[in-house]
This record gives C-alpha cells, sequence and structure tokens, in this order.
C-alpha cells in the first residue's frame, strides 16, 4: 500500500512532504516550528489540530533531546502515525442477510464512482452486490449507476424519476434479501439547494433500512478532499441528519492538501476508512495511515 499511496499523492508529497522536510533541514528553531505550523495549516490539517500537534512536538523534541531535522522528521511522523492510528477504520458486515451500506454526500464528491468501485471490489471477492438507485431526483444519477451495474455484475435496483427515495430502498434490501445477496450499496441524492428537505429524505432513506435491516451496517460519507475545510460543513450537515460511521474520502490523488485526513478525525471525529486514488475501477483503496504518512514524508 506505501508503495501506491506514494504514486497516488504525488501533489500532496510534492508540497506537504518536501516542504517540511526543507524546514527541518534547516534545522530546529522557532522560526522552523512556526514554519511547520504554517505548512499544516496550509495541508488543511486545520487551525486547531495543528496548534496541538505542533506543541506537542516541540515538548517531545525539547524532552527527547532531538537536535536534528531528521530526529524532528521521524518524530512529526510518529505523532501522525499515533494521531491517525487509534480510528476504528473496519467496513461493518453481516451474517445474516445483506449487510446494508448507505452512501450519502453531496453531488460531484464521487458517490456513485465510489459505490461502483466498491461494487467491483465485492464482486471480484465472490460476493452478490445489488446496488439501489435512492437518488430518483436526477434520471441521470440512475442511469449512471445502472451503467456502473453492467460494467461490474452487480444488479441494479431503480424507480422511476421523482418516486420516494425510501421506498427504492426497500425495494433494493427486498430484492437483495430475496437473492440472498451478500452486499447491498444504496446510494442516495446529494442537492445541497434543498438542504432541509435532503435531509429529511435521508433521514427516512436511513429509517427505512434500519427498520428492514435491523440497522445499516456502515452509513458512509463521501467527501471530496479537494474541497478542504469547507467538507468539513457540509459533513456537519450531514451528521446532523444520520449517523455517519465513516468516511469515504475521495481525490486524495487531486489534492495538495493530504491534511484533511487530520482533520476529518479531530474535527468530526470520523474514522476515514477508504480512500479515492484516482477515477478507475480499482482506484479505491482501505485508508492505510501507516502507508500514508510514510508516502506524504518519502
Ligand atoms: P457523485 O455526483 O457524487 O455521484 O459523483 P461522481 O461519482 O459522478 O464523480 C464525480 C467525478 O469525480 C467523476 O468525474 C469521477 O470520475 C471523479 N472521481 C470520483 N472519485 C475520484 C477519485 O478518487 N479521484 C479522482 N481523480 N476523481 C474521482
Amino acid at each position: 500500500p506505501t508503495e501506491r499511496f506514494r504514486q497516488r499523492l504525488g501533489r500532496a508529497r510534492s508540497s506537504l512532504g518536501n516542504t517540511v522536510a526543507s524546514i527541518f533541514s534547516r534545522g530546529i528553531t522557532d522560526e522552523a516550528w512556526d514554519e511547520l505550523e504554517e505548512a499544516l495549516i496550509a495541508a488543511d490539517v486545520g487551525v486547531e489540530a495543528t496548534t496541538e500537534l505542533v506543541e506537542g512536538l516541540r515538548e517531545r523534541a525539547r524532552a527527547e533531546g532531538i537536535r536534528t531535522g531528521d530526529e524532528a522528521l521521524g518524530l512529526l511522523k510518529e505523532v501522525l502515525r499515533l494521531e491517525l492510528g487509534v480510528a476504528d477504520r473496519t467496513l461493518s458486515r453481516r451474517e445474516d442477510g445483506p449487510s446494508v451500506w448507505l452512501v450519502t454526500g453531496v453531488n460531484g464528491t464521487g458517490k456513485t464512482t465510489s459505490i461502483g468501485k466498491l461494487a467491483a471490489r465485492h464482486v471480484r471477492e465472490d460476493e452478490q452486490v445489488v446496488l439501489a438507485a435512492a437518488d430518483t431526483f436526477r434520471a441521470a444519477a440512475a442511469d449512471q449507476l445502472e451503467r456502473w451495474g453492467e460494467a461490474v455484475g452487480a444488479r441494479v435496483v431503480r424507480a422511476a424519476e421523482g418516486a420516494d427515495p425510501a421506498s427504492v430502498a426497500f425495494d433494493g434490501h427486498a430484492s437483495a434479501r430475496a437473492a440472498g445477496a451478500d452486499l447491498l450499496l444504496v446510494d442516495t441524492a446529494g442537492r445541497l439547494q434543498n438542504k432541509k428537505e435532503l435531509m429529511a429524505e435521508l433521514g427516512k432513506v436511513k429509517r427505512v433500512l434500519d427498520r428492514e435491516a435491523g440497522q445499516c451496517d456502515e452509513v458512509l460519507l463521501v467527501l471530496d478532499a479537494t474541497v478542504g475545510q469547507n467538507g468539513l460543513q457540509q459533513a456537519r450537515a450531514f451528521m446532523a441528519a444520520v449517523e455517519v460511521s465513516g468516511v469515504v474520502l475521495t481525490k486524495l490523488d487531486g489534492t495538495a492538501r493530504g491534511g484533511i485526513v487530520i482533520a476529518i478525525q479531530r474535527e468530526l471525529g470520523l474514522p476515514v476508512k477508504l480512500v479515492g486514488l484516482g477515477e478507475g475501477v480499482d482506484d479505491l483503496a482501505p485508508f492505510d495511515p501507516d502507508a500514508f504518512v510514510e508516502a506524504l514524508f518519502a
């Protein structure tokens, strides 16, 4: 995974990684710590998280008598690994009937693509996957999901444009259960133009699935890494509507600011469970904090 992250995180590596390396190459001074702070904030780690991280680092560097830039960089990597290492990133499954993963997020973040990639991965592992197109607001969304279903070998349950999304979720679950499927992935609408209505709709979809399945096994929120800190505001709106269990962070390959992973965990209290590293069907990976930190500062 480190090599894959290294290849795909080129932009973040060349900005954050190189900046930090060059800061410490000039020795460990007050100025260096200030510059490190600036670099982490520029990478979207978030102001509060950065202040705490750098304060902790400075204290440890002092206590441990750290003198060289290499040692300081090693310490930074260790602190980031520890910070990211505490989260539980498992994707919950069940044995009695199809596992239900509800997928939410704003349009354009990469929700449908991520569902397609997830479906492909589980079909490849010999699982039967059903996709439910509960974004009934745009027919194009269901069409797109259908294309993914055809491409990867997953059945798609859809309804007419304007149908009740909760009823599509219900049908999707009934169909997955009847077929003895292993995994149901539910795509939902993400238009932010009418936030209140959208959130009410999402709440209803989740209630129906919870009722049918006992409980959704995962409620995944898709966030676009290139949106940076603004994505955190979007995330809070979704978190107020449904209990989110984890984040799929897309387009990590297209941003110089990989620090958003830390902000999501610190400020939202959500684990990043999967990351999008490109547009291709194989470009979705479990988030591996060690590989991520290693790749950033390699
Ligand atoms: P949705 O509206 O949230 O369902 O978004 P889509 O799934 O249609 O994706 C929007 C665009 O983002 C498409 O062009 C995708 O190919 C692209 N995309 C999705 N995930 C990634 C990713 O991890 N990396 C890159 N570079 N592009 C992505």
